[in-house]
């Protein structure tokens, strides 16, 4: 491993450092009404892409920069630095899905409008009862001619408020085994017979939704894959989702952290032995976090794609963001209530489920523990 910037990177960062200083839209977080923030959400993606930050590890053919993940990295580390607005990060896993099993013509159709932001997707995977058990999922699209008939209910589809499309998961053969009875189809969100109701999380806003399906008609044109190569799709797509790129929010982290350790000097907390303990936790978290990003990203510039062993990113970031805020409340304590710090108390919320998205804490051990060969 080699952790210093190519010349090229070096250059890519300055550039992209000065790019942040004159684009990130001003007073983006005074803005907290659902409209204003997909506003932005909206913008900010057109930004980008409008000066090519948008999918810089994707082929050209399909909009993309043909350059390698080490660039997707140093954009995240950058635009945490910069406290930017999150990036995209949606666009890199479904897309992935579409350009390394969708068809010549399904690529040219629906990436180009993934990458500008045009056109939003979102993720059709979990289900009441199917959510760490994905592969009991019970969403039907039954083949009728030249289209299926989709019937069932999606859960916790962040975005599906404001997307156009939907990366779907649905059984398309219930007699075959579980895993291999599910197929993926790229499902616009105006069909007839869809219903979108939104899930409010603590910011108050409908982040999530949950999705019905009532005798929706998709054509077999928009399966991507072969019938039944479902799980494969969505295993590439959550390898991507929990990933290095997408962990790269650590820059976020250590800014925090710098913002506590300055509040707790401030309040004298820093003459308290447990309080400096608590922040050396965070910091090793943090840096345990971005070592195992960077040993993730030199295997992918080796050649090899994210496997199982990307449960350990996604285990050290669920830790080191939840330890984080943890000792944020500790170190705020009940100012962190009062009011008198509520994006502190928000961040800390939002800490919340990183351990459940993307598949929880304990399935992550569960994946690492057959990956060690371990006893069921
Ligand atoms: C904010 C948010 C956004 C999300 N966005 C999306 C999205 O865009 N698209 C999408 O498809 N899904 C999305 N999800 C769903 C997410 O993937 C699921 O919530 C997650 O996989 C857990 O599934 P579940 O909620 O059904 O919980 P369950 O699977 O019911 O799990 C409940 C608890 O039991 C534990 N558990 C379950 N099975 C086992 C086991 N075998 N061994 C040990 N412990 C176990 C879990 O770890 C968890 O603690 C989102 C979830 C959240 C909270």
């Amino acid at each position: 491993m080699d952790y210093r910037d190519t010349p090229e990177e070096a250059k890519f960062r300055l550039e992209l450092r000065e790019w942040f200083k004159h684009n990130i839209p001003a007073n983006w977080r005074d803005i907290t009404d659902g409209e204003g923030l997909r506003a932005l959400a909206k913008s900010w993606h057109k930004a980008l892409y409008a000066d090519g930050y948008m999918g810089l590890n994707w082929p050209k053919e399909y909009g993309g920069q043909g350059l390698s993940p080490s660039f997707d990295a140093i954009l995240n580390d950058e635009a945490g630095r910069a406290e930017a607005p999150r990036l995209p990060g949606m666009v890199n896993y479904l897309g992935r899905a579409i350009f390394t099993y969708g068809t010549e013509e399904q690529k040219l159709l629906f990436l180009p409008t993934l990458l500008s932001g045009e056109v939003q997707w979102c993720q059709g995977f979990s289900e009441p009862g199917a959510g760490s058990d994905l592969a009991s999922l019970r969403t039907r699209a039954d083949l009728q001619g030249d289209h299926y008939v989709v019937n069932g209910q999606k859960m916790w589809t962040s975005g599906a408020l404001q997307a156009d499309w939907c990366l779907l998961l649905a059984r398309t053969d219930s007699g075959a085994a579980k895993h291999k009875g599910i197929s993926c189809l790229l499902t616009p969100l105006d069909a007839p017979g869809i219903t979108v109701n939104p899930i409010v999380l603590h910011s108050g806003e409908p982040e999530t939704a949950e999705v019905f399906f009532d005798d929706v008609h998709i054509p077999v044109t928009q399966r991507i894959g072969e019938p039944g190569a479902g799980w494969r799709i969505a295993m590439t797509t959550v390898s991507y989702e929990r990933g290095a790129s997408d962990t790269g929010s650590i820059s976020v982290l250590r800014r925090q952290l710098r913002e506590l350790e300055q509040i707790a000097h401030q309040k004298g907390l820093l003459n308290d032995l447990n309080t400096r303990m608590k922040l050396a936790r965070a910091h090793v978290d943090i840096e345990a976090l971005s070592l195992n990003v960077a040993q993730q990203l030199s295997s992918r510039l080796a050649g090899r794609d994210p496997g199982p062993e990307g449960s350990v990113g996604k285990l050290l970031w669920s830790k080191a963001a939840q330890y984080t805020m943890h000792v944020a409340l500790d170190v705020l304590g009940a100012d962190a209530l009062t009011g008198n710090a509520p994006r502190w108390l928000a961040e800390y919320f939002t800490s919340r489920p990183v351990s459940v998205y993307g598949g929880s804490s304990q399935i992550q051990k569960n994946i690492l523990a057959r990956m060690l060969d371990m006893p069921r």
